[in-house]
């Protein structure tokens, strides 16, 4: 039989599927027909994947695609599927009122595939940045925060809609008074919808633990339910993981994992913060997934892409296969979207992404202009989407040194950093 594409001699990883090992992938009419070690195929191309890995296509679990509607969305095409993803989570840049043109605009007319996580607040990001101290908050005003709007909204766009997201953070909550309020709709939209919500939890007035009296006041991550997602995980800012009196992951965070809550990387302009990575990983703490939460203030440093948060976990000690299985079957799983995505499965959409795991010697950044000695790098060498190849792109600086001194800005607001926690045990010595 005939086929469009044989990728052979790579080392394919499908978490999913159980796979890794010297395997054949056959594509044809945009779908995957086989993966193996012999296939009796006549390819009509050869991709020689020798050196290299063979994945699923790749899934960012976290980015802000809506582009020019809210001011710091990127393009998922140019930003993520140049560099080996083949799916993005939007999440929360739209609400109810303003979901309708991220669908036409972006979802219809993306070559990424684009779900999206519907933000609480009707507007979703539209006025504000994604990042603390961008004017104005998206949930500043109860008025904006309709369940039933929300809830209608999810309800008519089950195909393009995964799931809810709420930000908790003084500035984008009128300093905190709508705070408790926004996360208790939010809760209550995503379990009315039967959907994940997404939690973005610093500099709040939102306690980690659950509440004794639920019907006041909430915790979190200590109220949020199996497969809810707590992402800007590694971040250092007040309401870090970290319980800063002891350097150890809070046992509220812990007690959320065995519960099934789910814990996303969130990279970012803010949320990665080499010393609570560390000091979390040491502890075996690694993220479910590594959604690089990529937006205009952070693409050219300091996340620069997908790839670059998967070197990161690298560089922390986090198995290769566990973060393929967080960048492919993990985000599928969790947003619902394993029948269309995140495997080799026969039948599914022909999206496959080829990396290459280089050598190399930098000083790579986290979000607050803290640097560690990376020499090994994870770059994309080729994607194909429902079967058609896409060329791929590379930062044009990696690292970038005006992004470091950019992010050195906000150390100091850090609770822990390298200074900070210079006496904490254990630590990773890289
Ligand atoms: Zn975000």
């Amino acid at each position: 039989m005939e086929v469009d594409l044989l990728i052979e001699n790579g080392r394919v990883i499908d978490p999913a599927n159980n796979l890794d090992g010297q395997l054949k992938v056959a594509i044809n009419n945009g779908k995957i027909l086989a993966v193996g070690e012999n296939l009796d195929f006549k390819p009509r191309e050869i991709f020689d994947a020798s050196g290299c890995l063979v994945t699923p296509g790749l899934i960012d679990a976290h980015v802000h695609c809506y582009e020019y509607a809210t001011p710091i969305s990127i393009n998922a095409d140019d930003c993520c599927l140049a560099r080996g993803v083949t799916t993005v989570i939007d999440a929360g840049s739209s609400g109810a009122t303003t979901f309708m043109g991220l669908r036409k605009y972006v979802v219809e007319r993306s070559k990424t595939r684009v779900k999206c996580l519907l933000h609480i607040a009707l507007h979703g990001l539209a006025a504000s940045g994604c990042s603390a101290g961008a004017g104005g908050g998206e949930s500043d005003t109860l008025a904006v925060l309709d369940e039933d709007a929300c809830a209608q909204c999810i309800n008519y766009n089950r195909d393009v809609i995964v799931g809810v997201k709420v930000r908790l953070s003084l500035d984008v909550c009128n300093m905190g008074k709508t705070e408790n309020e926004a996360f208790r709709r939010a809760l209550a939209v995503a379990e009315r919808c039967s959907v994940p919500l997404m939690t973005h939890h610093s500099v709040s007035t939102v306690p980690t633990q659950k509440s004794l009296d639920p019907k006041a006041t909430f915790g979190c991550p200590g109220d949020l339910r199996a497969g809810d997602i707590y992402t800007h995980t590694f971040h250092g800012y007040p309401n870090t993981i970290i319980d800063v009196n002891t350097g150890q992951v809070h046992s509220d965070v812990i007690d959320a994992r065995s519960r099934g809550v789910l814990f996303d990387v969130g990279h970012g302009a803010g949320a990665m913060n080499w010393t609570v990575a560390e000091l979390a990983t040491s502890q075996n703490f690694f993220p479910d997934m590594l959604g690089s939460d990529l937006h205009l203030v952070n693409k050219d440093g300091p996340a620069y892409d997908l790839p670059t948060v998967m070197t990161k976990f690298l560089h922390l000690g986090m198995p290769l296969v566990d973060i393929i299985n967080s960048v492919t079957s993990s985000p599928a799983k969790a947003y619902g979207i394993e029948t269309e995505t995140g495997s080799l499965t026969k039948g599914l959409s022909a999206d496959v992404t080829v990396l290459k795991i280089e050598e190399c010697d930098v000083m790579l950044e986290d979000s607050v202009g803290q640097t560690r000695n990376v020499r090994q790098r994870i770059k994309p060498i080729a994607v194909w989407r429902e079967g058609e190849q896409i060329k791929v792109t590379v930062p044009v600086l990696w690292p970038n040194p005006d992004s470091i001194e950019k992010s050195l800005r906000q150390k100091s607001r850090q609770e822990i950093n390298d200074d900070i926690a210079a006496g904490y045990e254990p630590r990773v010595s890289k």
